[in-house]
């Protein structure tokens, strides 16, 4: 029986793997656990792969999980719990933004009984000022409109207990939005706070526009409430346009007909045209969320296993 998994995604990460691993196996080592690192391999094009495969040369703990393709962050992680053997696992990024010192810290609290521990960001001083506001809006927007609360500025980085492993891993949609899985799945939690470093090696894989695609599956994978949003747009758009219209009716009645103006028509019309469209819109990312569930595509395709 292994004690812990360390689930690991590789996507053209070639400049930080030697950083990762002479970094987190002392402190592996150190902890008197057994232990398997579980390399997800995430159809990097940059010998990523190759260097991993050296890597389980040196080290016999490593299994390499190739993927056939990208299939994203989400889907390597969901991998790693569906391979990881272990008695608990810790899903950890490998440009060392999540510190492997904290890992030590997390075994502590899990033995104390804790079934997850949340590595917390006490700060996001090292983001940019615009990913500091977008991303505050983001928690602001989902925990508005989601039943399960979701920890601010807490990662994937985390240690996870057997029993959380298994009820996540029974979870059967494919939009795997893991942080939202894990708050859903509930559980005896903690969380220890860091100071989150700048990235080792290499750039972030997160595009401004792919973070925007992340937020809207999250928010829409956990919330039905934009769907009803245009109910209550309808609801408010109706009482004024009949206000209006009781207005001009005892305005013409008694002042007489008044020359009606185009501007006022068409900032109606423009209104109600976007907010309509803007509806659609929302219902089409639901209805593409069920479009996409019904497939049962698998959530990400394994080549090999090293
Ligand atoms: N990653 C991945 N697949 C992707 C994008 C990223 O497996 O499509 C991995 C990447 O190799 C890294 C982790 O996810 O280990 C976090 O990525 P990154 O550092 O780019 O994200 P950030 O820290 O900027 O959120
Ligand atoms: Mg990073």
């Amino acid at each position: 029986m292994i004690d812990i998994s360390i689930i690991v995604p590789f996507y053209n990460e070639s400049e930080s793997i030697d950083g990762f691993f002479s970094a987190i196996m002392p402190i592996l080592k150190r902890l008197k656990l057994s232990f398997e690192i579980l390399c997800i391999n995430d159809g990097s094009k940059d010998g990523t792969l190759e260097q991993l495969i050296r890597k389980k040369k040196q080290f016999p703990q490593l299994k390499i999980i190739n993927f056939s393709r990208n299939f994203g962050k989400d889907a390597a992680i969901t991998a790693g719990i569906d391979f990881a053997e272990g008695n608990c696992a810790i899903p950890i990024d490998c440009d060392l933004q999540d510190p492997p010192d904290l890992i030590a810290d997390m075994v502590k609290k899990w033995r104390e009984g804790f079934d997850m521990v949340l590595a917390k960001r006490s700060d996001r001083s090292e983001d940019s000022s615009l990913k500091r506001i977008t991303a505050g809006m983001f928690y602001r927007v989902y925990n508005l409109l989601s039943d399960t609360e979701l920890p601010e500025n807490v990662g994937d980085f985390r240690l996870l207990d057997r029993r959380v492993i298994d009820a996540v891993k029974a979870f059967p949609e494919r939009r795997r939005f893991m942080k939202g899985l894990f708050a859903f799945a509930g559980f005896k939690t903690t969380s220890i706070e860091y100071k989150r470093p700048e990235r080792s090696k290499g750039t972030s894989k997160w595009s401004y526009w792919r973070l925007w695609g992340y937020a809207v599956d999250g928010i829409t994978s956990f919330s039905i409430f934009p769907l009803k949003i245009s109910i209550y747009l309808g609801m408010l758009v109706t009482f004024l346009a009949f206000s209006r219209g009781l207005w001009i009716f005892f305005r013409t009645v008694f002042c007489g007909v008044d020359v009606p103006g185009y501007a006022s028509t068409t900032v109606a019309l423009l209104l109600l045209g976007g907010i309509q469209l803007m509806s659609l819109g929302v219902i089409g990312e639901y209805i593409g969320g069920i479009y996409n569930e019904s497939k049962k595509r698998p959530i990400y395709i394994v080549r090999d296993v090293i």
